[in-house]
């Protein structure tokens, strides 16, 4: 008889209602370490409805139906406005009502931020692109503080658990978003060269803004810190989209960037002409002022790379784990085994050193976590955001074809990949201002030394690492050209005291191998002999609830 050419077999089912939070061992370990078990428990709704079909289904529904610029109404009126597909609101919904906007700057919850990172770690699994917006509301808080007034009036607003879509005067609106204005035509990362002015009113402390901005994400937030050059030099400015008396404040929108990925969310050309906006910090402080919001988001790059790290790992762990060739799984393969336990490596230490982040966030208040914080974030943003699309590349081969068609997803995570290496500082500027804390803050290095410190011992290789790091600071006649080297070595160090602490043996032991000591292969999949690789496959596989 005939085969039944219909019939379908050997394919993977859907990776589907497995929870993204409880699922994931790793991150489960690090939420506990640094928060508690009842912080994980208050995470699981999250953890189940990023992983269902419907969230899933949303996430790319968002991304093939891209925003569209809506510069006039239908009798002529200029708006400027952007409308979404009702996908992306869905999702904003979620992920503002889970808290994943500013809602820990006023929580009373001592580890609020660890629970805010866990849970924008977990839910940007549905889809990475909305995190852009939320990112920006939770990080403006922290800059906005430099103003008793003005942090008032939109703090609760922006920790508000209600996402109020759409631009309104702020006073009748349940919850706000922010977003951030640095980048202009001729220079982003040197920002001194912005060229937008400021004009002051005869108002204290308003302002006229003209000029432009070249990348603007989400420009249908209701607030934005932007630079501006002001009498006294560049300055940080609030510029509300609505004004106070309920009209529109001027702000076109020229464009919305054609982006290679991070569709589903906008980012836009801005112009300015006369557009009203209140000082924020003093004149001439204005990178000291927004600073404190880079940094922000620049924990939000870390954790939403290993978001995407996460997210591809479980794709390919679950696929293997379903689907056979050569007669076995290729779960049981040893070499894919490798393959697999080495992403798993790689995302395992992303999530501990993002979540160890956030925990630092959490004792501000401690002089050395805020020195550890100065020098971690840009070690860490450099290094896990730099090794996300090699990684997801990795994750993709492992479904095969299927890895390289939409419907799995991957596409989405690999060209989402190198987006958050490029945004909040590239990777030069990151690893150049890791130099500038070893140089300007004595603390910084001290804290570092501190955190690899508490795994003195425990890994000769680790051992070695830390002390070629200090031996290549030794060394200040090279240090610019090699600040790569540098940022990634010290980033290296701090995953790897951490896993030597916290791992299992195995994923600590593949780690310093190959991350600290010689035996890289020079790709993924090429773990020693002698790591425990079933091991390391089993705990990263998620399994369906
Ligand atoms: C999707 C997307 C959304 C964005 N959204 C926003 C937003 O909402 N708000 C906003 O303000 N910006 C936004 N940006 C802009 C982004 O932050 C900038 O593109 C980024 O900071 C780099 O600036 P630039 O493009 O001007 O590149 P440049 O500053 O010209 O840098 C080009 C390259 O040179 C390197 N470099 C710079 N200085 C040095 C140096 N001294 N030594 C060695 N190398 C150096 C950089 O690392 C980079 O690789 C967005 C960008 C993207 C892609």
């Amino acid at each position: 008889m005939a085969a039944d050419i219909r019939a379908t077999t050997n394919q993977a089912p859907p990776l589907a209602d497995h929870n993204t939070v409880t699922s994931d061992v790793a991150l489960v370990e690090a939420v506990t370490r640094h928060a508690s078990a009842a912080t994980v428990d208050a995470l699981v709704p999250l953890g189940a409805e990023a992983s269902t079909a419907e969230a899933r289904e949303h996430g790319l529904l968002a991304n093939r139906h891209e925003p569209e610029l809506v510069p006039y109404d239908r009798y002529g009126h200029r708006v400027d406005e952007v409308r979404f597909h009702p996908s992306w609101h869905w999702l904003m919904e979620r992920g503002v009502g889970y808290g994943l906007g500013a809602t820990p700057w006023t929580s009373q919850d001592p580890h609020a931020h660890v629970r805010r990172a866990a849970g924008f770690f977990a839910w940007s699994q549905t889809e990475p692109g909305h995190g852009c917006p939320i990112s920006m509301t939770y990080a403006a808080v922290p800059a906005l503080r430099v103003d008793d007034a003005l942090a008032k009036e939109w703090t609760p607003l922006l920790a508000s658990t209600s996402y109020d879509f759409g631009l309104r005067p702020v006073a009748d609106k349940a919850g706000a978003l922010a977003g951030m204005g640095m980048t202009e035509k001729q220079g982003g990362s040197d920002v001194r060269a912005n060229v937008t002015t400021a004009t002051p009113t005869s108002v204290d402390g308003e302002y006229t803004l003209d000029g432009h901005k070249w990348f603007t994400s989400a420009p249908m937030n209701d607030v934005f810190l932007v630079l501006a050059q002001a009498p006294g030099g560049l300055t940080c400015f609030l510029l509300p989209r609505v004004l106070p008396d309920g009209s529109r404040n001027r702000l076109d929108v020229v464009r919305l960037k054609d982006k290679l990925g991070n569709r589903s969310n906008a980012s836009s050309e801005l112009e300015f002409r006369g557009t009203w906006a209140q000082r924020l910090g003093d004149e001439g402080r204005g990178v000291r002022t927004i600073i404190e919001m880079v940094a922000a988001t620049r924990l939000d790059c870390v954790l939403g790379s290993a978001s995407l790290m996460r997210r591809a790992l479980a794709e390919a762990s679950w696929h293997v784990a379903h689907r056979s060739a050569f007669g076995g799984l290729l779960a049981d393969k040893p070499l894919m085994q490798n393959v697999v336990a080495d992403l798993a490596v790689e995302s395992e230490a992303a999530t501990a050193l993002g979540l160890r982040l956030a925990a630092a966030v959490d004792a501000a208040h401690d002089p050395r976590e805020a020195a550890l914080r100065r020098i971690a974030l840009p070690l860490a943003k450099f290094w896990v955001c730099k090794r996300t699309p090699m990684m997801v590349a990795e994750a993709l081969e492992c479904l095969g074809g299927n890895g390289y068609v939409e419907e799995s997803g991957l596409p989405l995570l690999y060209r989402e990949s190198p987006l958050n290496s490029v945004w909040e500082g590239s990777g030069n500027v990151n690893a150049l201002d890791v130099l500038r804390a070893l140089s300007r803050e004595p603390e910084a290095l001290d804290a570092w030394l501190v955190e690899v410190g508490r795994a003195s011992g425990e890994d000769p290789r680790l051992d070695r690492a830390i002390e070629g790091v200090l031996e290549s600071l030794a060394d200040t006649s090279a240090l610019e050209v090699g600040a790569r080297r540098l940022a990634g070595r010290m980033a290296a160090c701090l995953q790897g005291a951490l896993l030597v602490q916290f791992a299992p043996a195995a994923v600590a032991d593949a780690f310093c191998a190959t991350r600290l000591g010689t035996e890289y292969g020079g790709t993924l999949g090429t773990l020693p002999r002698g790591v425990d690789l079933a091991s390391i496959v089993t705990r990263t596989t998620p399994l369906a609830s």
